[in-house]
Parts: C-alpha cells; sequence; structure tokens
C-alpha cells in the first residue's frame, strides 16, 4: 500500500521521474534553465537536493518570489517610524526581523518599548484595534496575491465595525508584473545573464489568481510555464512537463498542481481583492527597481482605512547595507554564496538581508541545505 507521504516523495517514483527527465534533456542536448519564482519552490529543491540530483541536467534560477525578500528597505523603515510614532504595529512574523536602514529592526523596535505585534492572522488587527480605543492600529500588510484577499476581509469587517482607529499600509505586489520584468531585464535581454528557458509558476498564488494570467508569458516569450505544488515529487513532475514542452517545441501553460489550481482561479477571493483595491502605477520592489503595475493599493471607497493617506506618509530614503547583494539573488543573477557575507556576518540568527530572513528567502535556503562544511 502506498502511503500519501509517498505518494508525494517516494524515492521510487523520483528516481524513475529522474531517469526520464534525464533522457529527455539528452535529447534536447543543453542544460536547461528553470526559474522557479516561489521561494517556497527554493526550499523544496534545496531541502529534497533536486538541484544535486538532476545537477549537468537542470540549472535552476531562483526567482523572486518571496514577499518578505522583495520588499524594498524603505517600507521597513516607514513600518519603524510609525511604531516610533506611537501607533500599534501590526504584520506577519518574519517582517519583524527585517533590518531597516541602520541595522535595526521592528523587533530591535519592540525590545525598546515600540509597540509591535507579530500576527498569525491579520483579522487579529480587528481585536487590537478594538482593545485599544485611544491608539492608531497599523496593519503592515505584506505578500503577493495568496494573503490579499485576507486583508480585503479586514479592511470590510472594520467599515462593517465602524473602527475608527484601524488603517492598513498595503505592500501587496503582483505576481504576473514581475515575471514580465525579470523576461524584460537588461540583464536578460543585453547580457544574457539570467537566460530562462521556462518557469515554475507559484502555486499558492495560482490558487487565487488561476493559471490564466500566465498564457500572456507563454505566448509572448515563447516560454513553458508550469505551476506546481510544493511537494518533491511535484517538482520533478513539473520539470518533467517543462522538458517535454521544449522537446516538442512548445510553449504553453501547464498545471501540474491541479489538485488545488484551476484556470478561473478562486473568483470570490478575486472579488475581493477588486472591491477594495486598486493598481498602483508603479512600485519599488528590492532587486528589480520600480516595476509598473505591479502592486495594489487601497481604493477611494476604503480611503478611511488607507494609512498612507490617513498620515500622509513618503517613503524615506534607505541606506542598504553595502555589502548585501540581496538585489542581485533575487534577480537570479548571483547566488547566494556568491556574497561575502553569506554564512559568517549573514545568517538567520543575525540577518544582514531580507533574503536571508525569511523562510522562503533563497539565502535562508542555501544557509539551511548548502552551507559548505
Ligand atoms: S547572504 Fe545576507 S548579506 Fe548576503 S545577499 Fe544574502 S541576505 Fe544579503
Amino acid at each position: 500500500m502506498i502511503t500519501l507521504l509517498e505518494g508525494f516523495r517516494g524515492s521510487e517514483t523520483i528516481r524513475k521521474l529522474e531517469l526520464k527527465i534525464r533522457e529527455l534533456i539528452e535529447k534536447l542536448g543543453k542544460t536547461l534553465r528553470i526559474m522557479e519564482f516561489c521561494g517556497g519552490h527554493t526550499h523544496t529543491i534545496m531541502k529534497y537536493g533536486i538541484d544535486q540530483l538532476l545537477e549537468g541536467y537542470v540549472r535552476f534560477i531562483h526567482g523572486p518570489g518571496c514577499p518578505v525578500c522583495v520588499l524594498p528597505m524603505q517600507r521597513v523603515d516607514l513600518a519603524i517610524e510609525l511604531s516610533k510614532a506611537g501607533a500599534v504595529l501590526c504584520t506577519y512574523g518574519d517582517v519583524l526581523r527585517v533590518p531597516g536602514s541602520g541595522g535595526k529592526s521592528l523587533m530591535d523596535v519592540r525590545a525598546e518599548g515600540g509597540s509591535v505585534r507579530s500576527l498569525y492572522s491579520c483579522l487579529d488587527t480587528l481585536r487590537i484595534a478594538q482593545e485599544n480605543p485611544a491608539q492608531e492600529v497599523v496593519f503592515f500588510a505584506i505578500g503577493f496575491e495568496t494573503t490579499t484577499p485576507q486583508t480585503a476581509v479586514l479592511i470590510l469587517k472594520a467599515k462593517e465595525l465602524g473602527l475608527k482607529n484601524l488603517s492598513v499600509v498595503c505592500n501587496h505586489v503582483i505576481t504576473p508584473a514581475a515575471i514580465q520584468h525579470i523576461l524584460n531585464a537588461p540583464d536578460m535581454r543585453e547580457y544574457g545573464k539570467v537566460d530562462i528557458d521556462a518557469f515554475i509558476g507559484p502555486g499558492h498564488v495560482s490558487t487565487i489568481i488561476g493559471t490564466k494570467p500566465y498564457e500572456y508569458f507563454a505566448e509572448e516569450f515563447l516560454k513553458p510555464v508550469v505551476i506546481s505544488g510544493f511537494e518533491p515529487l511535484d517538482v520533478m513532475q513539473a520539470v518533467y512537463m517543462i522538458a517535454r514542452q521544449l522537446l516538442e517545441g512548445r510553449a504553453y501553460v501547464e498545471n501540474q498542481y491541479s489538485r488545488a489550481v484551476r484556470r478561473e482561479g478562486n473568483l470570490k477571493a478575486q472579488m475581493l481583492v477588486a472591491e477594495v483595491f486598486e493598481l498602483r502605477k508603479e512600485f519599488e520592489w528590492r532587486g528589480l527597481g520600480k516595476v509598473p503595475y505591479s502592486a495594489l493599493k487601497i481604493n477611494s471607497r476604503y480611503a478611511d482605512f488607507d494609512a498612507e493617506r490617513r498620515f500622509n506618509l513618503s517613503l524615506p530614503a534607505a541606506r542598504e547595507h553595502p555589502a548585501c547583494i540581496c538585489g542581485k539573488v533575487i534577480r537570479g543573477v548571483v547566488l547566494p554564496t556568491d556574497c561575502k557575507l553569506f554564512g559568517s556576518v549573514c545568517k538567520p540568527s543575525h540577518p544582514i538581508g531580507s533574503c536571508m530572513v525569511s523562510s522562503e528567502g533563497a539565502c535562508n535556503a542555501y544557509y539551511r541545505y548548502r552551507l559548505p562544511s
């Protein structure tokens, strides 16, 4: 009898897939360069040694799909300033550890007596606002399309409850815009530094937006996109599907993660997001710079809950650590091990850059699974 875990991680099936992948790629006659957009996939690849299993056949290029990693330092500084100004600053755990300018994080601000709360669910902000009616409570919202619907629900509930002391700094970003930006990036087109044959598309994001938004890349840039789950067999099967497409001269969107993802996505979640948010003209991503139409802001119907309008916020100038090359890691131009701070000065217990903080960051994955002995 095959156990549930074997169905996703069975070594015999992985071995069979490995042989099939090698056979296809040998026929193609080149090493495939595949970008896994999502940090969750980077961790699966590193943790289960898929990169080592397919060494010489597939080169995995780690993409920018980690919301904490792509958050620019100015926004971390903004959160720190809000907290220092007396707001109760609420956000998800990893954000607390990202260093802002000068190396200080929200965790440090909390240690110095600042009111900073770590949340599992953004809806906890409702309770915190009700318990602290005399204080401004700000939810610092980050994430890709996966977490945006929850923030929409938070704002709708806050309006329903008539909360006047709750607002949101919206840092939600959009996956397809980032992929398009990567494909148009000069270091891809001009220098060929990040030559990508195909993408492993994000699984969690696609449960919300579906597979349809990726069809443009497949058609326009002739790059196969395979949406994948996060188990090792999922990723191996996605690589197999990519190799098969390339061998057959096709460039389509295929869905390996059909147990969770539909072409149209989650329509109810999409409607919630459309009710509360609108596109920003541009948004600064760490590593990618300003990316057009790549993020969301709260629309005018819910302006009362927009912290950026309420407090008339503007972004401070950031001071990045001069030796941190997170930006290049996020663009897939270098590997984390190319950074001279990796594993010595910069480690998960003392992160210098955002890619080491997040459990989805590429530097964090290399530290956990590939630290040279
Ligand atoms: S190892 Fe640390 S300092 Fe170097 S790029 Fe990664 S996060 Fe930045």
